[in-house]
């Protein structure tokens, strides 16, 4: 039975270090790390997110700036909101919750935050910076840099000689998690929904990370034995087990068959979800460090 990783644990590490590092800046320099969270609209699901990264945010010790802006905000509105916060030196972090609204296009808001606050890492010049293995100078996508900390507390810190496939070719998720563990040296593969034999594919490797939004979609036999399965998808299922319409949430792996194939595993939820949360305070406190032109510690 493979080793299951605990997301929750991880995850309060990597808070626990930020903390310090925090407290440590408020010490040193003065500064305490600030956060603003912009959200658009009453949508319930982005309302629960933001209100978890604000708390969390306050929890670390940030000043936590919480923007709600009402649906009928115009994409002007938006990025005038955004050259504010920008100009705003107390501000070293800047989200804006994804997806907005319709007719609001996320993009043009997402390229106008400054790269040095874009503590969500999907600016191009962040994801430049990545691919060209320029990971102390930019902000790294949340979710692909939690899913980091799992496979580097595996194998390491240098993947070499080992074969990692990604299932998924997001900008969100899958192809800065496929530069993260080329830069880490392993031999990386991106499969997507053209790829042929998938199957296949997979089997090759030593770390198989799946991000697709397909329910159970990897099998045991799609895995190495004693793979390294981390499992990004986050599905809701219906779950009659448990009642009359009641539902579940389950990754994109098979959990149970393929725990008896590989060494080690994510589950969900409780795998990767927590870390998305930890690293966007990991990357605030990093943003607030180079703003008085400070190295972070290494908070993970
Ligand atoms: P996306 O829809 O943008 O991308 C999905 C990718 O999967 C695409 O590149 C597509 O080519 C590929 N794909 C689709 N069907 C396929 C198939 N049958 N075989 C192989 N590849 C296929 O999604 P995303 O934003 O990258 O998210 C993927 C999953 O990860 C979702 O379930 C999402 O909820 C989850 N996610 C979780 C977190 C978190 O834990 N915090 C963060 C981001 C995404």
């Amino acid at each position: 039975m493979a080793k299951i990783i605990d997301g929750k644990r991880v995850a309060a590490s990597v808070i626990v270090t930020v903390k310090e590092a925090a407290a440590e800046l408020e010490r040193g320099k003065s500064v305490k790390p600030g956060l603003a969270v912009v959200i658009v609209g009453d949508d319930p699901a982005s309302q629960t997110y933001v209100l978890a990264k604000s708390r969390m945010a306050k929890e670390c010790g940030f000043a936590s700036i919480q923007h709600t802006l009402p649906a009928e905000t115009t994409q002007e509105e938006l990025a005038a909101l955004v050259k504010t916060l920008n100009e705003d030196t107390s501000v070293h972090g800047i989200l804006v919750q994804l997806p907005l609204p319709k007719p609001l296009k996320s993009d043009p808001v997402i390229q106008a935050i400054l790269p040095e606050k874009d503590v969500d890492g999907l600016n191009v010049v962040n994801a430049g910076k990545l691919a060209i293995g320029n990971l102390a100078g930019g902000l790294v996508s949340c979710t692909p840099a939690g899913a980091m900390v799992f496979v580097k507390r595996t194998h390491g810190e240098d993947l070499s000689g080992l074969s990692a496939v990604v299932i998924g070719r997001s900008n969100l998720f899958g192809k800065p998690m496929a530069m993260l563990l080329l830069a880490a040296n392993a031999t990386v593969t991106v499969a997507h929904s053209r790829t042929k034999d998938l199957a296949s594919v997979c089997r090759n490797a030593d770390i198989l990370v799946a991000a697709v939004g397909c329910p159970e979609l990897v099998k045991a036999d799609w895995v190495k034995p004693g793979a390294t399965l981390i499992d990004v998808g986050i599905n809701r299922v219906p779950a009659p087990e448990n009642g009359d319409g009641k539902s579940k949430l389950v990754g994109d792996v098979a959990f149970e068959e393929c725990a008896k194939v590989a060494a080690v595993i994510t589950p969900v939820p409780g795998g990767v979800g927590p870390m998305t949360l930890a690293m966007l305070m990991a990357n605030t406190v990093i943003a607030a460090y180079r703003s008085v032109g400070q190295a972070a510690p290494d908070v993970c």
